[in-house]
């Protein structure tokens, strides 16, 4: 019998190969009991288990198939998929803007490895220009690898890497810059740049995409071509994030650096500037502006650069019946500073005072934000929050919680004065604290999502 290819199969889907003899990469019709699928078998993962078959479907989408629910599978080619991606090199064209895109990884820069099955991170330049090439028409694109990591593993490091290398690019003359990030961590590495990168003359874009470019539905190629779009073109000099708007590919976000959330596990459209507007909308070349308080692209400006972070920092997300050894063991262990995310308005219990106590007087700063993330520490309105206040905690305004983590460890970089870390922590520097939410902040779907108004249209009771 000939066995075919058999990545990752071992066991019983080996076995159920050997008798309809198919193999990897064979192009088949499986029929079982729960109906027919028509589609490629795919390698599978070598740790997996040996009861499945994964399968992708004309569709794009791949699915794994219970090999006991398996009747027959008919075997009607073979199709060896070829995921690499062709390098071409990009066209120069003197009259348009010189755009930088810095690679630092996650799922943007990723093509599945088939090996694990697992998405890998591979960028490389020549592969981007191959995938996107509409990029070529919009400005002269030079890209940089900076790191390859998937976002949970960036550090203030990497943070400094990234300033370093914006500054290197602006200085030289970008016109624009966008920075390819994974967007699990993005906010957080905005926020940061926000604070590091100072007076920046052009535009600083953070894109990402939640579906990795051989899925049929990524997100990935529109993000970069409106990131790219708005770096080399818009007058938005600030770090921002372009990302999804709505849950089609209708258009993107432009979301303040300090004020953006990742708001979703896997929605595309998972990025929303919390208890403010976006800046703008871009799509098609155009950008729709949904604000007017940006800095403006001035190339007369220099960009400078204050790279300072402490890391003993922590953030403390508060729930009921938390116990005071929680901050205790902060303390002991020398961090320097504390971000609680409190419930309602900016509240913890009362067993955790003594050891808020303790910090406080052995040096250590720390703020309130809110578990609600929209609206405003208010420690006023009760008792409780009073209380928690002469223990030395000091409320956050409507800073998020991460961007008041990432604000500490910058602002505990310059001093540990506690006056001056206060004053620093509630001066506005890059659109962190707002005067007032506005009353479209709390706009949770912002772009809409058609089907919750589809919905919302349909119900009557
Ligand atoms: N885990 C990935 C990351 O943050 C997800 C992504 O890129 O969207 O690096």
């Amino acid at each position: 019998m000939n066995i075919k290819s058999n990545k990752g199969y071992k066991g019983a889907s080996l076995s159920v190969f050997k008798d309809f003899n198919v193999g990897v990469w064979s192009d088949v019709k499986i029929t079982t009991t729960d109906g027919e699928f028509e589609g490629i078998i795919l390698p599978r993962i070598e740790t997996a288990d040996d009861r499945h078959i994964v399968l992708k479907l004309v569709t794009g989408y791949n699915i794994g198939i219970e090999i006991g629910t398996i009747k027959t599978i008919e075997e009607r080619g073979s199709k060896e998929a070829h995921y690499k991606i062709p390098e071409k090199e990009f066209p120069f064209d003197p009259v348009k803007p010189n755009v930088v895109l810095l690679g630092t990884g996650g799922t943007i820069a990723s093509r599945l490895d088939y090996r694990t099955g697992a998405v890998i991170p591979a960028f490389s330049p020549g592969e981007l220009y191959g995938a996107v090439p509409e990029l070529a028409d919009i400005c002269n694109l030079k890209t940089h690898k900076l790191y390859g990591v998937f976002s949970e593993n960036i550090t203030p490091e990497h943070w400094l890497g990234t300033a370093n290398a914006i500054k290197r690019e602006v200085d030289k003359g970008a016109d624009g810059i966008v920075i390819g990030h994974g967007t699990d961590t993005m906010h957080y590495t905005a926020a940061a740049l926000s604070f590091m990168v100072k007076h920046t003359p052009v535009p600083i874009v953070m894109v990402g995409s939640q579906r990795s470019s051989d899925r049929p539905s990524s997100d990935a190629a529109l993000n970069l071509i409106n990131a790219t779009w708005t770096a080399a073109y818009s007058d938005i000099a600030e770090v921002m994030v372009c990302m999804f708007g709505p849950t089609s590919d209708d258009y993107d976000l432009l979301h303040r650096g300090t004020r953006v959330r990742k708001m979703h596990s896997s929605y595309r459209s998972t990025f929303r500037t919390i208890g403010d507007t976006p800046i703008a909308r871009v799509s098609n070349g155009k950008i729709n502006l949904m604000k007017n308080d940006y800095k403006k692209r001035n190339p007369e400006r220099t960009l400078e650069l204050d790279t300072v972070f402490d890391d003993r920092v922590s953030i403390v997300y508060y729930y009921p019946n938390m116990k005071p050894d929680i901050i205790d063991s902060l303390v002991d262990n020398g961090y320097k500073g504390i971000i609680i995310a409190g419930t309602g308005l900016g509240h913890v219990n009362k067993p955790l005072y003594k050891s808020l106590q303790r910090a406080t007087n052995s040096g250590v700063h720390i703020y309130m934000t809110v578990e609600t993330l929209w609206g405003f520490v208010q420690m006023y309105v009760y008792d409780t929050g009073r209380d928690i206040m002469e223990l030395g905690v000091v409320p956050g305004a409507n800073m998020l919680p991460e961007v008041a983590y990432v604000k500490l460890g910058w602002v505990l970089g310059h001093t540990h004065d506690r006056e001056k870390v206060a004053e620093m922590m509630l001066t506005p520097f890059a659109g962190e604290i707002t005067e007032r939410e506005t009353i479209d902040g709390y706009l949770i779907m912002q772009g809409g999502l058609p089907e919750i108004e589809k919905f919302m249209k349909e119900i009557h009771v």
